[in-house]
């Protein structure tokens, strides 16, 4: 059966192609995330995949398009719900190209995230086999995730600290910056108790 995995960034892809290979499975990835910003990181993500790859003897094929635009104009009307957006928007594609390519199937390395919605992404996987009448392969990578992750590390990949697009690398400092405050409040809570105390 050929297939078509789309892959999300290296490290996550590591442990989702080891599954495959050992289930007898030689996908070819596809490389197409447009959610990922800015170039520089879009950039650094792609360089990372395609040295990987062609360490492993993964065949990868591009949609090289950095897509920032059409991106934000498709999750501006609803940005705390963008991530079903996002997934759709990958899973169409993916599932397009590998119908205009004559795969058997396609699958995402993002399937091995616990940060992802796993059953929203499921869906938008079906939804876009179904319009493109392609098959949709179906795993839960999750149980590999951290193993996965470890690989990648001891290999000297890249290990990006956000999800991709500009909106989580703002999470991403939001979220520090809320854990700091609680810290502060904790800590000035404590004094007021010694104080009490003496
Ligand atoms: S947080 Fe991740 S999945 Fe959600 S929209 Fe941004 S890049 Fe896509």
């Amino acid at each position: 059966m050929s297939l078509l995995l789309h892959i999300c960034c290296a490290p996550c892809s590591v442990a989702c192609i080891g599954e495959l290979r050992q289930e007898g499975l030689e996908p070819v990835g596809y490389w197409f995330n447009p959610n990922i910003h800015p170039y520089t990181e879009y950039r650094m993500r792609r360089n990372t995949l395609q040295d990987y790859a062609k360490s492993i003897g993964l065949k990868l094929e591009l949609n090289d398009d950095y897509g920032l635009r059409p991106f934000v104009q498709a999750v501006a009307a609803d940005i705390d719900h963008r991530c079903g957006v996002c997934y759709t928007m990958r899973m169409r594609e993916a599932a397009r190209y590998a119908a205009e390519q004559g795969f058997d199937s396609f699958s995402s390395t993002l399937f091995i995230s616990p940060y992802q919605t796993h059953e929203l992404l499921k869906k938008a996987a079906e939804d876009a086999a179904r319009e493109f009448g392609v098959d949709f392969l179906y795993r839960d990578f999750r149980p590999f995730f951290r193993q996965g992750q470890d690989e990648a590390r001891a290999l000297g990949l890249y290990m990006q600290k956000y999800c991709g697009c500009i909106f989580s690398e703002e999470d991403r400092y939001l979220a520090a910056k809320r854990r700091k405050k609680a810290q502060r409040e904790a800590a000035a809570a404590a004094a007021a108790v010694t104080v009490r105390q003496t």
